[in-house]
């Protein structure tokens, strides 16, 4: 039995899809360990053809054949030996192979392990069914990084990242950083598009501010010579991660931000 791995995050986005009976068409698992992408793939596999309750139980037939690789209805698709890469043939034939009926469970499966290794004809081709998938057909494409594929294969699958989320605390030290000195400058307009980015997405902008209260707080200690602003921003960042706990209109909150953060160097 193949048991999901330690990033909660998408494990918890998968238990959802699962229990849900809700598993996308398409999904793409990006991660840099081959092994964990495709255990996660298999749990994936797994539970879409699973005959027993809760998916996957782990003890029906079609569990104990996923188990042992030989499940009808789950397809890997991967280079074939001493090739570099999937060819347009071997595309072609998975989206044939589609549109047949499941065998014995209620999903078809097919797993495109290195799907990096698509060249552009084949992802192309491969995009033709992701676009119009037959029924009850799952994909789940594996790769070290969604960036190795095209937008448009990218756009049409539900990404489940496996990946460090270290770069995205990176991105936001950097914007926080940025923030205060634009803050520090005067420089309204530019805040307000630095920030811009953030009105998309709740979790953004509370993961952006809890950053920049840091941020404050570590320039604070280092002995600024604006220690007040940093002071009343420090402050201010507390205020914005409640109203953002309130359900309040991002683009509203950010220009709050922004007329704020513009104002402290004048209170
Ligand atoms: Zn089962």
């Amino acid at each position: 039995m193949i048991f999901l791995g330690e990033n909660s995050k998408v494990a918890s986005t998968v238990k959802n899809f699962i229990s849900s009976h809700r598993i996308p068409h398409a999904m793409l698992v990006e991660g840099e360990n081959n092994t964990a992408n495709l255990d996660l793939a298999l749990y994936i596999a797994t539970a879409a053809v699973c005959s027993g309750s809760p998916s996957p139980c782990g003890v029906c037939k079609d569990c104990h054949l996923a188990e042992v690789g030989s499940h009808p209805d789950i397809t890997r698709v991967s280079t074939l030996d001493g090739k570099k890469f999937l060819s347009v043939s071997q595309i072609r034939e998975l989206r044939a192979d589609a549109f047949v009926k499941a065998h014995q469970a209620t999903h078809r499966v097919f797993i495109i392990e290195d799907a990096h290794r698509m060249n552009e004809q084949a992802q192309n081709a491969l995009l033709k069914v992701l676009e119009e998938p037959p029924q009850s057909v799952v994909f789940i494409l594996l790769v070290p990084s969604k960036t190795m594929l095209l937008d448009t294969i990218i756009s049409r699958c539900v990404l489940l990242s496996l990946l460090e989320s270290k770069s995205d605390d990176n991105k936001y030290v950097e914007m926080a950083d940025e923030f205060i000195n634009l803050l520090l400058s005067g420089s309204e307009y530019e805040m307000l598009k630095l920030l811009n980015s953030l009105e998309k997405s709740r979790a953004d902008a509370e993961d952006f501010f809890t950053t920049l209260s840091a941020c404050a707080a570590e320039r604070l200690k280092k002995g600024s010579s604006h220690a007040r602003v940093l002071d009343r921003l420090f402050d201010d960042t507390k205020y914005y991660l409640d109203l953002l706990a309130t359900n309040i209109n991002m683009p509203l909150l950010i220009s709050l931000a922004v007329s704020r953060s513009k104002g402290l160097l004048d209170r």
